[in-house]
């Protein structure tokens, strides 16, 4: 199958792809194992923002009954997700993961030629799905608090504000994103992932603004990150419009489905790891000084270039997040995921040698 060249394929692939800088994810297990030759139940994983404590027990025993042979019917989960967020089922969206509900959403909107606004540094899926819709991403370098310093362009067809913010775990206030919501006719699309380890959701406000969508995810407070379910809440004109563009069942399976109900159903598990993560947080803080996050993870400066840094906690079986990918981090940032208290332990006393 070697009969075309590489031209012909270039020719083929769609030019938007040169710009393409794909996305980095946090370093698993298996890489790290097989680079430093240690046996994977040693390594410990702060990198990619997952919660240690995993999803409910009633879980489990939901997957157990599933029925794989069948399509998936998510109107329960719908239900459930309009029973915990307050809204009605008219007004929610679901996806694989919430970076699926971010495809189907960029569909509706991003052309050629469209401009995003995007804050940095953060997530950066935004820009991925800006430049393979056609779209040019405006990243626009956050304040020294890593508030949101700029006012939305008015060729804005699209904003990704991310509060509370990856990697810098700071929040966006009301009064914040209300005057910047005010102030603009694009689309805004409001991340909050990691909304249950912060004081405070905005999402009220899309009761407010017809143009404003918040979305959400089951990976992080609710322990779900390998299960891919991701929701957002949205306008009624745009919910109308996404169940018409997704993928045949919103590209979730039943596994899913069952597992996103089971969650929901144990808002009291949910609520105590979101407790004992934001314990942790406050005991890793008062020891690595790094910025104030409201988010499960630390967004640090580190002294000597970031890659270093991670590096020698990697080859100590620590995986933490190297921050150089994200546009405006810079070289001197390290994002760290709170973990469990003896995986914070492992963590900390690294950290003392390393930085001794
Ligand atoms: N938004 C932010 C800010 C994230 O950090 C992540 C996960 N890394 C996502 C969205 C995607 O979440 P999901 O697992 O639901 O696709």
């Amino acid at each position: 199958m070697e009969s075309h060249s590489d031209s012909w394929r270039q020719a083929k692939l769609r030019p938007v792809l040169r710009q393409l800088k794909p996305y980095v994810a946090g370093k698993g297990f298996g890489e790290i194992s097989r680079k430093y030759g240690l046996k994977p139940e040693t390594i410990v994983k702060l990198g990619s923002n997952e919660n240690p404590y995993g999803p409910s027990p009633k879980v489990a025993q939901a997957l157990a009954s599933i029925s794989p042979e069948r399509y998936p019917e998510p109107e329960e989960l719908i239900a459930g997700i309009a029973a915990y967020t307050g809204f009605p089922e008219e007004m929610i969206i679901i996806g694989a993961g919430m970076d699926g509900v971010m495809d189907t959403l960029t569909r509706l909107f991003l052309e050629k030629g469209d401009r995003t606004f995007i804050p940095t540094p953060t997530f950066s899926y935004y820009e991925i799905l800006t430049i393979t819709a056609g779209a040019i991403p405006n990243l626009a370098p956050r304040g020294p608090q890593f508030e949101i310093a700029s006012r939305v362009p008015t060729d804005t067809k699209m904003a990704f504000l991310c509060s509370p913010n990856n990697p810098t775990g700071n929040v966006a206030s009301e009064e914040e994103i209300a005057a910047l919501l005010e102030s603009t006719n694009s689309i805004v699309f409001l991340d909050e992932a990691y909304v249950e380890f912060a004081d405070k959701s905005l999402i009220r406000l899309v009761e407010r603004y017809d143009n404003l969508i918040v979305g959400r995810t089951l990976s992080k407070a609710f322990g779900l990150a390998g299960m891919r379910l991701g929701y957002a809440v949205a306008p009624r004109w745009i919910a109308d419009q996404y169940r018409r563009a997704a993928p045949p069942f919103y590209g979730i399976s039943c596994a899913t489905v069952a597992a996103g109900v089971a969650a929901l159903s144990d808002l009291p598990f949910m609520r105590l790891s979101v407790k004992k993560i934001i314990s942790e947080r406050q005991r890793l803080q008062m020891v690595v000084k790094a910025y104030p996050s409201q988010a499960n993870f630390l967004y640090l400066e580190t002294q000597q270039e970031s890659r270093e840094f991670v590096e020698r906690f990697m080859a100590r079986g620590i995986i933490i997040r190297d921050c150089r990918s994200f546009w405006g981090a810079g070289e001197h940032h390290a994002r760290v995921t709170v973990g469990t208290p003896s995986e914070n332990d492992r963590f900390l006393s690294a950290f003392q040698e390393i930085c001794k």
